[in-house]
């Protein structure tokens, strides 16, 4: 409890994302009333709190984060070809989202009848059922036989996902990146995982958890990175009405959540925390 740790790099990461999303951002996300899992500041104070308690583990042990991970991990098994799958049996009434997009329509003054409106219902309800339907594919690995260590980064991926809170769009790149272990992956896999969990009704910050999560559980890599900077519809075209403001959302894993140096390399990649010191670091 006595002990603390100060770790420039996270401090860097809460001061880039508290520069990234506006004081005053209305996003749905960070609504007080409205369901999240968490902000990006808990999971940065979260990040380290972990890395305190890793810091002090390796005093004990006298190893370095990068040893003492790749040691827990050598009895995880070691993936293959692993199909993802819709992760459940969502029923789809397609018929009921075509009445409910006509109600919705009625409800709006709108007169469905009209020659214009007519097929409107069937074709938002379909577009709906498409955007919200994720594709299965197979995330393929392969042996690193290399033996190659270093950090695989996938910059710059177009995304599209839609919010949760009011059925818009959010879109923008993400950067992903994982420290190889027994297993590589193909590098289009990486841009099909986020396309796979971006098909639903997301937040953010958790579409950024969930890639993170499936590539840690699923490829066993030493560590995993993160980053998804998007736009949203929901503060462009309503409430706020600001464009062009992007919100950034990162999650790391293992040795880039422990391992300051690992992490300062991934996030000066990706181009995030190159920005200097700031007050009290
Ligand atoms: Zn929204």
């Amino acid at each position: 409890m006595a002990t603390t740790t100060v770790d420039t790099n996270a401090i860097d990461l809460a001061a880039y994302v508290a520069r990234a999303v506006e004081p005053s951002d209305p996003s749905p996300a960070v609504g007080a009333d409205e369901p999240r899992d968490f902000s990006p500041f808990e999971r940065v104070a979260d990040g380290r709190r972990a890395l305190s308690a890793a810091v002090r583990a390796d005093e004990r042990r006298d190893l370095l984060p990068t040893e003492r991970l790749a040691d827990e991990r050598r009895d995880l098994p070691s993936p293959e070809h692993l199909a993802v799958v819709p992760r459940d049996e969502r029923t789809v009434d397609l018929a009921g989202a075509r009445a409910a997009v006509a109600a919705l329509l009625t409800a709006l003054g709108r007169d469905t009848g009209s020659e214009h409106l007519a097929d409107t219902p069937r074709r938002v309800a379909d577009a709906y059922v498409e955007m919200l339907t994720p594709r299965p594919f197979t995330l393929t690995t392969f042996p690193n036989d290399e033996g190659y260590d270093e950090l695989v980064l996938v910059r710059d991926v177009p995304f599209h996902s839609l919010c949760e809170h009011h059925l818009l769009p959010f879109h923008g790149v993400a950067h992903i990146a994982y420290l190889p272990g027994e297993r590589i992956v193909g590098l289009s896999k990486l841009a099909r995982v986020l396309e796979h969990l971006a098909r639903d009704l997301q937040v953010q910050e958790r579409l950024t958890q969930q890639v993170a999560d499936l590539l840690d559980q699923h490829l066993a890599p030493r560590g995993v990175g993160v980053v998804l900077e998007a736009e949203h519809m929901c503060m462009a075209l309503r409430g706020v009405g600001v464009t062009g403001s992007r919100t950034v959302t990162s999650a790391l894993r293992g040795v880039l959540r422990e391992d300051a140096r690992s992490r300062a390399e991934f996030l000066a990649l990706v181009g995030v925390g190159t920005g200097g010191r700031h007050p009290g670091t």
